[in-house]
């Protein structure tokens, strides 16, 4: 096929070609450099563990099934979140009464293992009772 040669065309292209030699890429550089995210991007969950009750509203709320509970009676529980399912929508940030999950504007690293990325937020599991668990499954 022949290809035509249009000089309209270029006419006005010209100056957006010569504005983007002389300003430079308008892309961020990463991965080569590093990547300046604005302060309310919504990354990775975070938690003070300190004012987490355990009380589940995130795990309820969540779209994406990214944080689970383990709870056995009242005080002993286990925050647990999942980067890889979650889609960084901020309702558990929006569903928690008491400040204590929220998201930084922070990437998640890049894996071809998710199951490594779990993350415990909040661990109110004694360690005697964990190893008592173990043992009871050997
Ligand atoms: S940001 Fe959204 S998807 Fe991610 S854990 Fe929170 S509620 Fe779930
Ligand atoms: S992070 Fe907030 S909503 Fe989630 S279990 Fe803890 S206190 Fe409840």
């Amino acid at each position: 096929m022949k290809t035509r040669f249009y000089p309209h065309t270029f006419a006005y292209l010209l100056p957006h070609i010569w504005r983007v030699l002389c300003k430079g890429a308008c892309t961020v550089g990463f991965p080569f450099g590093e990547a300046k995210l604005p302060s309310g991007y919504r990354g990775v969950v975070k938690i003070k563990p300190e004012l987490c009750r355990g009380c589940g509203l995130c795990v309820r709320d969540c779209p994406a099934f990214g944080i689970e509970l383990e709870r056995e009676g009242r005080d002993k529980f286990r925050l647990i979140y999942y980067p890889d399912r979650c889609a960084y929508c901020s309702q558990c940030e929006t569903s928690c009464n008491f400040g204590a999950i929220y998201q930084v504007n922070e990437f998640v690293p890049a894996t071809d293992r998710p199951d490594e990325l779990r993350v415990v937020l909040v661990d109110r599991w004694p360690e005697e009772d964990s190893t008592a668990d173990e043992d009871q499954t050997d």
